[in-house]
């Protein structure tokens, strides 16, 4: 039995014949985000996890939890993973990339600080349920150059977060590579690959275009 009625979809809405699996997350990747937290840039990518439990549809009104303090949008390019690989040799099958798409790494920034302050892991602020707000799927080809696409999420008509692909501190195929090292990517997983600057807070009845510019957008609203 699933857990949750979100399934991986084409663009078309066509089901993406691909189980649900785990989200595997890169957080600092983008020098200007990180200098916005005022965190360290890492020597290596820091990854995490968000639980299949945690993800929603992006074409679904998100909840955010009422009373848990602030919940910040973080607007990401997503990478489905189409066939299994070990190891660093990467891509080593045509199909290893199935779709590119958007994802929300929603985040409870109060929570996250508070962890952070006491050095205990982030799972609380980044895996609970609805975090993590997964868009439908463009086939590979739709995108030329995966390191120059335009993310941008508009929030209640006003641009909040407007940034490149090129910026990424660790770009995709290496990020795939390193991230295989740890945790062995399997079809149906997704990729979560950092977000660019200007994140800020989710409020109830805000309404969110988030966009990969010529590729693909969404309309969704807090509800
Ligand atoms: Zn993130």
């Amino acid at each position: 039995m699933s857990h949750s009625t979100y399934q991986h979809r084409y663009i078309d809405k066509s089901p993406v014949e691909l189980p649900v699996g785990k989200v595997v997350c890169v957080g600092r990747n983008y020098a200007k985000h990180i200098a916005e937290l005022k965190n360290e840039t890492p020597k290596e990518p820091v990854l995490f996890i968000k639980p299949v439990s945690s993800i929603v549809d992006l074409d679904l009104p998100l909840s955010v939890p009422a009373d848990k303090g602030a919940c910040h949008f973080e607007t990401e390019l997503a990478i489905l993973i189409g066939c299994e690989k070990t190891g660093q040799q990467l891509p080593g099958c045509d199909d290893f990339i199935a779709g590119y798409g958007l994802g929300l790494d929603l985040t409870l920034r109060d929570v996250q600080d508070q962890l952070k302050a006491e050095r205990l892991p982030w799972e609380k602020a980044k895996a609970f349920d609805g975090a993590c707000a997964l868009s439908r799927f463009v086939k590979p080809a739709a995108i030329k150059d995966v390191q120059n696409v335009q993310l941008r999420l508009t929030k209640n008509g006003q641009v909040r977060q407007d940034g490149n692909t090129g910026a990424m501190l660790a770009p995709v195929v290496k990020l795939l590579a390193h991230i295989n090292t740890y945790f062995t990517l399997y079809p149906g997983d997704v990729v979560l690959t950092g977000t660019p600057e200007g994140v800020g807070p989710l409020e109830s009845g805000d309404q969110l275009l988030v966009e990969l510019v010529g590729v693909c957008s969404f309309k969704t609203r807090v509800k």
